[in-house]
């Protein structure tokens, strides 16, 4: 079993006012270790800053690490550790000898990747200039993770991040359980306490081995990870993991948990989810929303002109129902939308297109350098033939100017065509990738992802006569100009005219 060391700091200067009490990161830490059976071999403490190197107590863990007393370090944040590059460094440098083989932060996800490492410098306060830079390449990093289908995070309750091959299996122990409780939920038999109490009955406990948190259970019921897809900034990912229950349990539980909730209440203090969405037909005007109580106490939402054009004489008149205009964005997203085999069969064909561009750029971009040559050799002759006396001046002129004319236009070409390269298959992925989200979003219904997928699909969202209307980028056309059934079978139809078109420029 591998040994920790735990390191807690906390300094006097002004700027670590917010941190944690040494005593409070002591009490974190050990409930941390408790929770994932982390084996603690000896504590250090220490009232200093990190700012420079040279922190005896410190210095003194890392001799200890040195000689193998421990092979991992728990801390509350990186920042903990170092704050300066020197002694960032020599924590990195004992993980890439192998001397730390663990490092755990409640606060912070770290991995031993060139990308972890990484990141853990960044968190160590060194690199500041590149943070930014940085950002964009981690998010990189992590969207390329999901695409994988790997949850960029902690392994949730029932799995564990298997750490040779970073990947996300089942645990043994908890995965049953866990899996148990879904089913139980599911059932709809059970309200949150009552299944609070339960999955204690089970062995599945809180921080501090008493029942867990409400808000846990929540997370853990709504955690579409449990079916096989990643959650991330609100869009989802096919997960590579195994799934715990179906689609349909999970969607079970939902209904369940909703109907265990106090909708009355909720409702009232519901947000306003389309407010700004769409301008009125008529008028040109935003949209706004209003509450309006049914003599029943229930109360609908709902969406209409302002009516506040002073130039524009506004004929709408229509009041459009939240729910009827849920109904509509979500119709305009399944007509564009691209269905997970199309997705597939897209990106082979885009493979294959690649490719074929490759070898074919190659040819084309050689092709123009020969035909530049060749005027360039042309016009070496024709010059000659004006010295020797074969040309009149007039003439010289004229079949010189064309020369450099064609001579301008084939590397204008060639210009153009080297700073293009496969732009167009990268937009093209990128569009397969937003169309088939948009498909998740439907399938999950999630409309405020629905909402700001339509946002940055097209333009010109109008509502008239109670109709919500948009024009989508060109793009998009090709998945809406498709006859229904077209959309149900094989995509052929959608490959021809993608191929005999171009659309995506
Ligand atoms: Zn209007």
């Amino acid at each position: 079993m591998e040994k920790y060391f735990i390191y807690c700091r906390k300094s006097s200067e002004e700027e670590e006012r917010q941190i944690l009490s040494i005593e409070a990161q002591l009490q974190e830490l050990r409930d941390f270790a408790r929770q994932n059976d982390l084996m603690i071999v000896r504590e250090f403490t220490e009232s200093r800053t990190a700012k420079e190197p040279g922190r005896p107590i410190f210095n003194q863990m890392l001799l200890e690490i040195e000689k193998g007393n421990a092979s991992g370090i728990l801390a509350w944040n990186p920042d903990r550790l170092a704050r300066n590059s020197v002694d960032g460094g020599r924590v990195i440098y004992l993980v890439d000898t192998g001397k730390i083989t663990s490092l755990k932060f409640p606060t912070f996800w770290f991995e031993a990747t060139p990308q972890g490492k990484f990141m853990l410098s960044v968190a160590f306060g060194q690199a500041k200039y590149y943070t930014d830079n940085l950002r964009e390449n981690i998010l990189r990093g992590i969207r390329q993770k999901l695409r994988r289908g790997e949850l960029p995070s902690k392994a949730p309750l029932g799995y564990f991040n298997e750490p040779r091959l970073r990947t996300i299996e089942p645990n043994k122990k908890t995965f049953p359980l866990v899996k148990k409780t879904l089913e139980f939920f599911a059932s709809g038999e059970f309200s949150l306490t009552k299944i609070q109490a339960k999955m204690f009955s089970l062995g599945l406990v809180g921080k501090d081995g008493n029942k867990m948190a409400l808000s846990s259970i929540q997370k853990i019921l709504t955690k579409p990870f449990y079916y096989g897809v990643i959650s991330y900034d609100g869009e989802l990912y096919q997960g590579s993991h195994k799934p715990m229950i179906s689609k349909e349990t999970f969607d079970k539980i939902q209904v369940a948990l909703k109907d265990h909730s106090k909708p009355r209440k909720k409702r009232t203090e519901r947000e306003l989810k389309f407010l700004g969405f769409a301008k009125c037909g008529s008028c040109g005007y935003a949209i706004t929303a209003e509450r309006k109580f049914k003599p029943s106490g229930r109360e609908y939402v709902y969406y209409r002109c302002t009516h506040k054009s002073k130039t524009q004489n506004c004929t709408e008149r229509k009041f459009v129902r939240e729910e009827v205009l849920a109904q509509q964005i979500e119709e305009l997203c399944q007509t564009v939308s691209l269905p997970d085999e199309w997705k597939e069969k897209y990106m082979l064909q885009i493979k294959e297109w690649e490719n074929e561009e490759n070898h074919s750029s190659a040819v084309f971009a050689q092709n123009l350098k020969e035909k530049i040559e060749y005027i360039k050799t042309r016009l070496d002759r024709l010059s000659d033939a004006y010295l020797d006396g074969a040309l009149e001046l007039e003439e010289f002129k004229e079949k010189k100017n064309k020369l450099i004319e064609q001579k301008a236009e084939f590397e204008e070409k060639l210009r153009d065509f080297e700073r293009k390269g496969n732009h167009w298959l990268e937009l093209l992925k990128n569009w397969i990738y937003d169309a088939n989200q948009a498909e998740n979003f439907v399938k999950t219904k999630n409309f405020s992802a629905m909402r700001n997928f339509l946002k940055t699909a097209g333009s010109n969202r109008i509502l008239l006569g109670g109709k919500l209307n948009m024009n989508f980028q060109k793009q998009y056309n090709l998945l809406l100009n498709l006859p229904p059934q077209a959309r149900r079978e094989a995509p052929s139809e959608a490959e021809e005219i993608a191929k005999n078109e171009i659309w995506w420029t």
